[in-house]
C-alpha cells in the first residue's frame, strides 16, 4: 500500500467499518472478509460484514459467519444504513463495483474512506486505499500480507488463521495453480504456526459434501459432458431443471469446471449454467489462453487470466450456441497442443 502510515493512523482510533465481498462469496471471498473482521474487531473496530448474496454451507465454520449480513435477504435496508454511516469501507476480492449488485452503487455514492483490497485484474477506480497484487493467490494472502505490514502478526489467532488458509487453499486449487508461490508456502506455513489446523479446514471445504451433491456430480459427468476436441475445450451446460432435479443448493457446482479442465489436452473449460435470473459461466484456461479477456469480450464477465467468470441474458440454448460460435475466433490458439511437462 502507498500510503501505509496515513492508512496505519486511520485504523488507529475506533472506526465504524463495513467490510463487503463478491455475489456468491467462495472461500477466499468470504474468508478474506471474515479475517480482517476478525482483525479489525481486535483492533477496537466496529464490524460489520455484509454479502451481496447467500454462499454455500461449507464455509459456514468460519468465525463470524453468525454475524453475517446477507444483503437480498430481507437487509437491503439495514445494508444501506451500514454502508452511509460507515466511516471505512473495504472491499475485498473483486474490482469493479458492479460485481457487488445493489450493493454497489451505495458504496460507490457514500462519502467515507474506501479500501480495496484484491487480486483481479483491472481494479476500477474507487478507493482511497489499495492494497491490490495480480502477483497475489488470493485476497487472504493480501489480507495477511497487509496486518504484517501493519505489524500486527501477533493479532492473527487461530479462527484468523485458518479463514485466511481456507481463502489461499481454494484459490490455488489446493497448492496446484501457477499463482502457488513461494510466498504462499511462506504465508501458510506462518498460518499453521499461528494455529491453523489445515487437515480441519480441507476436511470441512471439501468433503462435507450432500449426496445430492456428488450424485449430480456423477450425473454431469455421465451425460453433460461435452468435448469439442478440435478446440482442446470442454464445457458443461446445466440447466435450471437438471439443479432442482439433484435438489442443488449454493456451491453445489464448484469445482465442477474442473473435472472438463483436467482431461489430458484440455485448455479451456467452461460450466454454463442456468440460474433462472440469469445464465452465469464459469471459466478456465491452463496456458496463455486468457479466459478474462473470453469473458470480458463475449459474456460481460472477467476475473483471472486463468479462472474467470460471466453471464449472458438470452436462454441456455442461445449461450451454448454462442459459447460454440465465438470460439470460431480462437480456433487457432486453442487447437495448438498444449505444452506438457513430460
Ligand atoms: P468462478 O468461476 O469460480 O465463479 O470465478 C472465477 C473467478 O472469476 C473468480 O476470481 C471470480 O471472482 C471471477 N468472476 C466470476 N464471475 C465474474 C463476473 O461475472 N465478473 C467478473 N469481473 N469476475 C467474475
Ligand atoms: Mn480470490
Amino acid at each position: 500500500m502507498q500510503n501505509l502510515e496515513a492508512f496505519k493512523t486511520l485504523i488507529s482510533s475506533p472506526k465504524k467499518v463495513v467490510i463487503t465481498t463478491h455475489h456468491k462469496p467462495d472461500a477466499d471471498a468470504l474468508g478474506s472478509s471474515l479475517g480482517l473482521a476478525g482483525y479489525l474487531k481486535k483492533k477496537g473496530h466496529d464490524v460489520a460484514v455484509i454479502t451481496p448474496t447467500d454462499y454455500p454451507n461449507f464455509l459456514a465454520w468460519m468465525k463470524g459467519n453468525d454475524e453475517v449480513i446477507i444483503f437480498n435477504e430481507g437487509n437491503e435496508d439495514k445494508s444501506e444504513g451500514l454502508v452511509n454511516n460507515a466511516d471505512m469501507i473495504f472491499c475485498l476480492d473483486f474490482s469493479s463495483l458492479n460485481r457487488i449488485n445493489e450493493l454497489g452503487e451505495m458504496v460507490r455514492n457514500t462519502e467515507c474512506t474506501k479500501v480495496l483490497i484484491d487480486h483481479h485484474l483491472e481494479p476500477e477506480d474507487f478507493a482511497d486505499f489499495i492494497y491490490w497484487s495480480t502477483g497475489a493467490a488470493a485476497t487472504a494472502e493480501l489480507v495477511y500480507d497487509l496486518i504484517v505490514d501493519l505489524g500486527d502478526k501477533n493479532l492473527i489467532d487461530k479462527d484468523i488463521a485458518e479463514s485466511l488458509y481456507a481463502g489461499i487453499m481454494t484459490d490455488t486449487g489446493s497448492f496446484k495453480h501457477p499463482n502457488t508461490t513461494r510466498n504462499v508456502f511462506m504465508v501458510c506455513a506462518e498460518l499453521t504456526t499461528l494455529g491453523a489446523d489445515t487437515a480441519k479446514v480441507s476436511k470441512l471445504v471439501y468433503d462435507t459434501n450432500s449426496l445430492d451433491k456428488v450424485k449430480f456430480l456423477g450425473f454431469a459427468l455421465n451425460e453433460k459432458l461435452k468435448v469439442l476436441e478440435d478446440y482442446n475445450t470442454a464445457y458443461f451446460a446445466i440447466s435450471a431443471e437438471e439443479l432442482k432435479r439433484f435438489n442443488s443448493k449454493t456451491g453445489d457446482t464448484e469445482g465442477l469446471v474442473n473435472y472438463a479442465l483436467s482431461i489430458e489436452g484440455i485448455k479451456f473449460a467452461a460450466v454454463i449454467i442456468d440460474r433462472t435470473e440469469s445464465v452465469k459461466m464459469s471459466f478456465r484456461s491452463i496456458g496463455d489462453f486468457s479466459v478474462n479477456e473470453f469473458a470480458k469480450k463475449h459474456f460481460e464477465g472477467g476475473g483471472h487470466k486463468n479462472a474467470a467468470g460471466g453471464k449472458s441474458d438470452t436462454t441456455l440454448e442461445e449461450t451454448v450456441n454462442k459459447f460454440e460460435s465465438v470460439l470460431k475466433e480462437y480456433k487457432s490458439e486453442l487447437s495448438t497442443k498444449i505444452k506438457t511437462y513430460a
